[in-house]
């Protein structure tokens, strides 16, 4: 909900400060109506029914993967499109992936966000709203910013998503916020120290392939990336999570692995995911399991331990790129 409205409307009618934390309460626990919330007056109830939204986000779609995975299309309040994501794992894990942008400016080549237009950074309540969507039917407890957008872009109202997140479950240490290499966020979030994890996007370890894949790139080039990400590591003493797609011919190859090896160093500060790609209109063709398992096993060579990610939620374009890809 738009809790600067609610406030707003609040005050308008002379309500004291506590029932905006009463209110925030009862829908960070689920509640999906101002009618369930039993502690406010009746006539107050229905007076924010017709004055404040419930959500600032409308659904549009909803489709649910063979393996439970579910994604949600919104519309937000001026008909921009954003996509989330709940991961149901079977060790009772309930991770959403929460978009930050309404579509994305940094057009990374393999990312179906990324070719749609760009729309604008979204609002804290926006990003909360899609945590809330599924707070109603599952006990959330993981989140990453790895949805539709660059989160670091829109940092001021991801950190302040952040902070209520752990009032719906999620506990700050199970949020992760994922950057293609947006240093100013980086820097940030190193001298801030919000508590949240770091997730490095690479899927390249040479600057001109990171360039033709992540334009990016250019700005902000791959050495100082890792440099400002040891420098959070060093300020916050958490790993950084580095995300790397394998893509089948374009980053997969014995000397690519190599070169990731050199470059995650010390080897401590990093700890490496390898994402097996899923097929998306762009163009690319996903590494196969021997390709993924060989590169793994060059890595391994070198003292880089790597966990290959789960594939999740494909057959709905719920899985990692695919977002906006079809709706
Ligand atoms: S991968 Fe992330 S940063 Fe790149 S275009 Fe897609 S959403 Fe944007």
């Amino acid at each position: 909900m738009d809790l600067a409205l609610l406030d707003d409307r609040l005050a308008a009618h002379g309500e004291p400060p506590f029932r905006s934390r009463q209110i925030w309460e009862w829908a960070a626990r689920g509640a999906d109506s101002y009618e369930q919330m039993t502690n406010l007056p009746v006539e107050l109830r229905t007076a924010l029914a017709d004055e404040v939204p419930f959500s600032s986000l409308e659904p549009v779609r909803e489709a649910l993967a063979r393996d439970g995975t579910a994604k949600a299309l919104f519309e937000t309040a001026d008909g921009r499109p954003v996509e989330t994501v709940l991961m149901r794992y079977r060790d009772g894990r309930r991770s959403l992936c929460l978009s930050s942008q309404s579509g994305c400016p940094l057009t990374c080549t393999f990312c179906a966000t990324g070719r749609m237009k760009f729309g604008r950074n979204l609002t804290v309540s926006e990003i909360l709203d899609q945590a809330l969507h599924f707070r109603r039917s599952d006990a959330v407890n993981h989140a990453v910013f790895m949805g539709m957008g660059e989160p670091l872009m829109n940092l001021d109202n991801v950190l302040a998503a952040c902070e209520r997140l752990p009032e719906l479950g999620i506990a700050t240490s199970n949020t992760a916020i994922s950057t293609v290499g947006w240093i100013p966020g980086i820097e940030r979030m190193a001298s801030e120290g919000p508590p949240a994890r770091l997730a490095l996007s690479l899927h390249a370890s040479d600057d001109s392939l990171r360039s033709e894949l992540m334009p990016v790139n250019e700005r902000y080039p791959l050495p100082d990336v890792l440099a400002a990400c040891l420098r959070w590591h060093e300020a916050r003493r958490r790993q950084v999570f580095v995300e790397y797609l394998m893509l089948e011919g374009v980053n997969d190859r014995y000397e690519q692995a190599l070169e990731l090896a050199a470059a995650l160093v010390p080897r401590k500060a990093f700890k490496l995911n390898l994402i097996p790609y899923n097929p998306t209109d762009a163009g690319f063709r996903g590494s196969g399991r021997d390709a993924i398992a060989a590169f793994r096993a060059v890595l391994e060579g070198r003292g880089v331990r790597s966990t290959v990610r789960l594939t999740r939620g494909r057959d709905i374009d719920a899985a990692c790129g695919q977002l906006a890809a079809r709706g």
